[in-house]
């Protein structure tokens, strides 16, 4: 599925490092491993003991980063981000990590999420003279931070967690320690691993391999962790809550090659589409996925179905980023830059056609009709995750509900609207079995907020849901 034309998009990537010589090309590649959880900005702040070094820029890692630039940060500790932009909030002022200085200490902050308090605290700091100079949820942090006056920065910390709400995963550097954070429930993915005698924390574990790491184990859910030379400490800054991870992590979000809450992605998507053939069967010649993330799970529909599988869809690599489509015509077009039906397989044959989601329905409607045009007799499509009927408060686009199809629609309606010959979604208890076989073992549950409106933390009126560039 292509995130960019279905208006699904995730917020960021963090990633830390402490204790290796070369902190700032870790965590560069550490970054490369995340770059598909944010294309618009990227970041290292890397310490040397005695000051902070930072280098940061709008675009891809590539296009903010040389060798030179990587080599130039020099230190043993590094933090880095990746960021999907939120509307207005593209330009240079917002790309992690924010660095705040100060005559006493220095601080870098990196985050994943969003909080859902976040208006009411910034109205709070404004009025109390604090000037906020980003549009970001991330300077809001810092500022809590910093107002807890001349106290330990594990006691800011933990001060300033005690006021925020919402899904956050953040990592902040001084000049001579690392702390990490995870909120109370444990939204938003972040795992721990050692790579020699250096701790690494990254969103996905993805990026431990590309660095010949180890994975150790997840942040729980309400965890603060300091590094420094005194070592390793962690603490509860809350009491523990059960977890509810994004469900939409595993649907779509994290590389297939990550494992989240110690459960592999890949395996998880094969479970959802063998369920999904459960739940929605279908006498069909072909089994094909959208590229890349629904592939997963349409080979587990293949398996449980019998019915083969096979590339019936290509998506076109080094496209890039298409420009502003100015007409429909253009975007039809958009698409067909990126993803091609292969007639030789499709042609004549009754398509079972396996997506992960559903946002807006668009990006559907095309893919049906480019099968339909490759010669497909039916086109069958099977979404491996519940249909998503309401926003998304904790940092990831879903867009509003006035925009989601199936806020709007009947299923029938909506097969209509695509032009399939049949639709069917994964039930909400089919998405959590996929995810959680063993509750016990796990000691979680999902966030599934999207489908249910159910959200597991509290949203209050002025929640903003963050407005994303289309
Ligand atoms: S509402 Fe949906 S996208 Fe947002 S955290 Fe929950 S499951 Fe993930």
């Amino acid at each position: 599925m292509l995130a960019e034309i279905k208006g699904l998009n995730e917020e960021c990537g963090v990633f830390a490092i402490w204790g290796h010589e070369k902190a700032a090309e870790m965590t560069y590649y550490g970054l490369h491993a995340l770059q598909h959880r944010g294309q618009e900005g990227a970041g290292i702040v890397t310490t040397d003991g005695e000051k902070l070094n930072v280098h940061k820029g709008v675009g891809l890692i590539n296009d903010v980063f040389s060798e030179g630039e990587v080599s130039r940060l020099q230190g043993h500790a590094a933090i880095g981000h990746v960021r999907y932009a939120t509307q207005g909030g593209g330009g240079f002022e917002n790309v992690q990590p924010l660095v705040f200085r100060s005559q006493t200490n220095s601080m870098a902050l990196a985050h994943n999420g969003n909080l859902v308090n976040a208006h009411a605290l910034k109205n709070q700091l404004e009025a109390q003279g604090s000037i906020l100079q980003t549009t970001s949820d991330t300077e809001v942090i810092a500022h809590l931070v910093k107002r807890s006056g001349n106290v330990p920065m594990e006691e800011a910390i933990s001060s300033a967690l005690g006021m925020i709400k919402g899904a956050y995963a953040f990592s902040i550097l001084t000049e001579d320690q690392l702390f990490i954070g995870l909120d109370p429930r444990g939204l938003r993915p972040l795992s721990i691993g050692r790579l020699g005698d250096a701790y690494v924390v990254a969103s996905e574990t993805c990026a431990f391999d590309l660095i010949g790491a180890t994975y150790e184990r997840e942040v729980k859910p309400g965890e603060l962790i300091v590094i420094d030379d005194d070592g390793f400490r962690t603490k509860q800054f809350t009491s523990p809550m059960q977890r509810t991870l994004c469900s939409m992590e595993y649907v779509y979000f994290s590389r297939p090659d990550s494992d989240l809450n110690e459960k592999n992605v890949h395996a998880s998507r094969k479970t959802m589409g063998k369920q999904l053939a459960k739940e929605a069967p279908i006498e069909a010649d072909v089994v094909t996925g959208v590229p890349d993330s629904s592939i997963s799970a349409a080979i587990g529909f293949s398996e449980a179905t019998g019915i083969p599988y096979e590339l019936g869809l290509i998506k076109n690599r080094y496209v890039g980023r298409t420009f502003i489509q100015p007409s429909q015509e253009l975007r039809e077009q958009g698409v067909k830059m990126k993803l091609s039906s292969v007639r030789g397989i499709v042609e004549g044959k009754r398509v079972v056609m396996v997506d992960d989601s559903i946002v807006r329905g668009t990006t559907s409607r095309r893919i049906v009709r480019l099968l339909k045009e490759a010669g497909a007799t039916e086109v069958h499509v099977r979404i491996a995750s519940p249909p998503i009927q309401n926003p998304c408060y904790y940092g990831i686009d879903t867009s509003t509900k006035g925009e989601l199809i199936a806020a709007n629609n009947t299923i029938e309606e909506m097969r209509e609207i695509i032009g399939a010959d049949s639709l069917f979604f994964l039930s909400t208890e089919g998405l959590e079995v996929s995810i959680v076989e063993d509750r016990d073992r796990m000691q979680h549950g999902v966030c599934q907020a999207c489908f249910t409106g159910n959200y597991p933390t509290e949203i209050y009126p002025d929640t903003v849901i963050p407005a994303y560039k289309d």
